[in-house]
């Protein structure tokens, strides 16, 4: 899974490719000290320009209101690291976190315990669709996804699930992307295969949380002219471009017809539904399906480059739009999603990171006013993922009449 948080930026690697940009510069500190003012080109990765725009910024450390992030993956977390994370959570007011880390089956039951047992109420837990059942994880063509009848046994299990406590059903990329039938050929994200998960999420009233392609860069070439080529040439396995993979429209339609044929089925598309470069296409959508919502997870640097179309979305959409952030962000690393929902900041950087990691960029706030920061931070979370409404009202937590269902 394309973890957008890992602060992975090997600073000593060399890329091979001088600046993509044709910058070249005066340097002090170039190859040849004995000659500071020698015109170089630099490489990509030594590029750090230092903005000398003076602004106010504004750096609150917590959210306005409540808030729940429906995208997060405390999986791996010893029990001191998920003390951290509950400690991170308290101080940037975030209420509950939902992990879209729950494995069906026994291992479902463990994950909740671990979060649960020791914070009550902090934690929502979904259960991630599950394509191997009793096959061997390491030869796919015994994965009981391809078996008859699969659909019916895998809602029985998000039944289950749910009977555990599970909220909601996660779903990747990998349908569409890296799952394969016996034949070597992919399987389409609206195989009719799995209609019966679907049907069973809905009839249950528990969320398909649904990550289905990535940024529309990835599947483009990784040439010159490509926005992501830095962060591309770092992770060439993130490109899709090429062999057999389907274009980044094919997944969105597929998706979005299992949607228009699941109008019972609620389906919060993650990251901006794949495709935050086009809001007024994702405007669209929304429009057509009403049992389509959105969240913003790993996304606020493509929302943030375009501050006046994301804030007439925001307004627009503002019951569809859920908060979200991928990973166990730091404090660092919320303190810009607080920042682009709530202030009026200009230019500053997405992440905390030497380099900024998705694009080379800065972004802006959107002044977002209270009412839709409430929709987005708590209350269209509590009208869709039962386990957050409970949890909000243990915590004592405002938890708005217009979002009981
Ligand atoms: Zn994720």
């Amino acid at each position: 899974m394309a973890n957008h948080y890992t602060p992975d930026y090997p600073m000593t690697r060399s890329i091979l490719f001088a600046l993509a940009f044709g910058v070249s510069v005066h340097t002090t500190c170039g190859n040849d000290p004995d000659n500071p003012h020698v015109r170089r080109r630099i490489y990509l990765d030594e590029f750090r320009p230092t903005s000398e725009l003076k602004t106010s910024p504004h750096l609150q450390k917590q959210a306005k209101f409540p808030c729940v992030n429906v995208h997060s993956h405390p999986g791996r977390l010893s029990d001191p690291q998920i003390d951290e994370m509950v400690r991170v959570m308290d101080q940037s007011n975030i209420a509950v976190s939902v992990s879209l880390d729950g494995r069906a089956g026994a291992a479902f039951a463990e994950h909740h315990r671990k979060l649960t047992s020791r914070h009550p109420d902090r934690f929502v837990v979904f259960v991630r669709m599950d394509y191997v059942g009793d096959g061997n994880p390491g030869n796919s063509a015994t994965w009981h996804v391809h078996a008859s009848g699969y659909g019916n046994h895998m809602a029985d299990r998000l039944t289950e699930a749910v009977r555990q406590g599970a909220s909601g059903l996660k779903l990747l990329k990998d349908l569409g992307l890296f799952l394969r039938d016996p034949d070597g050929r992919l399987y389409r994200p609206d195989d009719s295969r799995f209609d019966p998960v679907w049907q069973r999420a809905g009839e249950l009233k528990v969320p398909v949380l649904w990550h289905c392609a990535d940024p529309v860069a990835f599947f483009r070439l990784t040439s010159e002219k490509n926005e992501r080529w830095e962060e591309l040439y770092r992770h060439p396995e993130w490109s899709f471009h090429g062999k057999d993979f389907p274009d980044h429209q094919e997944l969105i339609d597929a998706r979005n017809r299992v949607i228009a044929r699941h109008p019972q089925t609620t389906f919060i598309c993650a990251h901006m539904a794949d495709i935050p470069e086009d809001l007024a296409k994702l405007g669209r959508y929304l429009d057509r399906y009403p049992n389509m919502y959105v969240e913003i997870a790993a996304r606020v640097a493509e929302l943030g480059r375009q501050p006046y179309t994301a804030r007439r979305f925001f307004l627009k959409y503002a019951d569809r739009i859920l908060f979200g952030t991928d990973g166990v962000p730091p404090i660092s690393e919320l303190i810009p999603h607080w920042r682009f929902l709530e202030t009026w900041d200009e230019y500053f950087p997405y992440e905390d990171n030497p380099f900024p990691p998705q694009g080379m960029w800065n972004i802006y706030g959107i002044g977002l006013p209270d009412e839709v920061l409430r929709q987005v931070y708590y209350e269209n979370a509590v009208r869709l993922i039962p386990g957050v409404r409970l949890s909000l009202a243990d915590q004592n937590q405002p938890v708005s009449k217009k979002s009981a269902r």
